[in-house]
């Protein structure tokens, strides 16, 4: 698939995929650069040769093309190889010849071609803020130069016209360089957010704003390093709202909705900024709790049971009393999460069978469900 893209060659070169990340991104952008740096040396060089061979201009200012062409030559093939560009190399070279190339002409004035040439390079290795900022530098040197009156700086011999008819093309091809480094920006701008915003839906349930599975799992992910330190055992609430069917046949089920993003609300209010609350199902939550042990989870749980009892959802039409019975268990070192899921999953169906409205902890052994303690059990739900 990425093959069949334009790009595919560039891919071939740099090894990188297309839909890479950020800093894989940023190494495709060293290579590119890389490239075009080293097309430009190459170029340098071989025209030099050959000015030196047919004897075009002075001898003294190709034969310094000629070694600094060879030597960026030597330079961006090993950068190349390595896969990795010196940013302020490149800018000191750029700047180098910009200068060299004004001053001494070239072959007659045709250095003025090669400064137009490099402008765009500017702002593509710069961006639009720092390149504009660069190249208004460039321009006021390059105006002082050119117009110095009686400078003996100039080796060149340009007449005072195509002095000033070189700064004002420099001037509008600055302007379009900005102008298309600019939407450029803008573009990736939009198309990033773009793509953290559809990021974010995915990992998101639509009703309550809580993670869903898929931002559990990527949660999961981005916390790997913490387990691999060591740490980050997490502990796990399964809490499942009880006989809400009930609510949405007396209500409708759009008081079953709203009572859901409230009970979500809760939830996120009771628990540590560091936790994460998933709608796991329909009426199903878990609160996932990093660097936490079984009897801290309990008490979190126990007062998620009890906020959720003592306050009743207004809705249209009267007040929504609702329950939670919820089950609890922490992962053993070594152990694997999607058990202590399983247990605290059994943990939750226990503790409706005992009667609803209670936290039920898996006990060391893993949970069998007849040997788990009971916190609590107080009045039987709704
Ligand atoms: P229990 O105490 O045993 O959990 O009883 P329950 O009625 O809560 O459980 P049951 O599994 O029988 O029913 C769950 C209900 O949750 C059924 C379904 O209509 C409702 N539900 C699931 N998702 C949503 C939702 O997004 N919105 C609304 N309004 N209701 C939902
Ligand atoms: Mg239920
Ligand atoms: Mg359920």
């Amino acid at each position: 698939m990425q093959s069949k893209t334009s790009l595919g060659w560039l891919n071939k070169i740099s090894h990188i995929p297309l839909d890479a990340g950020a800093e894989e991104e940023a190494r495709r952008q060293d290579v590119i650069i890389a490239i075009l740096m080293l097309t430009g040396s190459v170029v340098i060089t071989g025209l030099s040769i050959w000015d030196l061979l047919v004897g075009m201009g002075p001898a003294w200012v190709n034969l310094i093309t000629l070694a600094v062409g060879l030597l960026a030559t030597v330079v961006y093939l090993v950068l190349l190889r390595s896969g990795r560009t010196s940013l302020l190399m490149t800018l000191v070279l750029m700047v180098f010849l910009h200068f060299f190339w004004l001053i001494t002409g070239d072959v007659e004035w045709a250095g003025m071609l090669w400064c137009l040439v490099m402008l765009p390079l500017f702002f593509h290795l710069l961006g639009h803020r720092q390149g504009s900022k660069l190249v208004f530098a460039i321009i006021l040197i390059s105006a002082t130069v050119l117009l110095w009156p009686n400078t003996e700086y100039l080796a060149a011999t340009y007449s005072l016209d195509m002095r000033y008819r070189f700064l004002l093309a420099y001037l509008v091809l600055a302007w379009i360089s900005f102008m298309v480094e600019y939407v450029r920006y803008q573009t990736r701008q939009r198309f990033q957010e773009a793509r953290d915003h559809l990021n974010y839906q995915a990992r998101t349930d639509e009703l309550t704003g809580l993670a869903n599975r898929r931002g559990f799992k990527e949660y999961l992910g981005e916390s790997e390093q913490r387990r691999e330190s060591g740490k980050g055992l997490f502990a796990v609430i399964i809490g499942d709202l009880d006989n809400f069917k009930q609510i949405n046949d007396e209500y409708g089920h759009e008081v079953g909705d709203f009572v859901l993003q409230e009970i979500g609300h809760t939830l996120k209010k009771l628990v540590r900024s560091e936790d994460l609350v998933v709608r796991w199902g329909g009426e199903e939550f878990l609160i996932l709790m990093a660097d936490t042990d079984l009897k801290g989870a309990e008490v979190l749980a126990e007062k998620v049971r009890h906020e959720i009892a003592s306050t009743s959802v207004a809705v249209e039409g009267g007040q929504v009393a609702v329950t939670m019975s919820l089950g609890v268990d922490a992962q053993k070192p070594q152990g694997d999460l999607y058990f202590t899921l399983g247990s605290a999953d059994r943990a939750m169906y226990e503790a409706k069978r005992r009667g609803r409205d209670c936290v039920v902890a898996a006990e060391e052994d893993g949970g069998s469900g007849d040997n788990q303690t009971v916190l609590e059990s107080p009045s039987p739900a709704l």
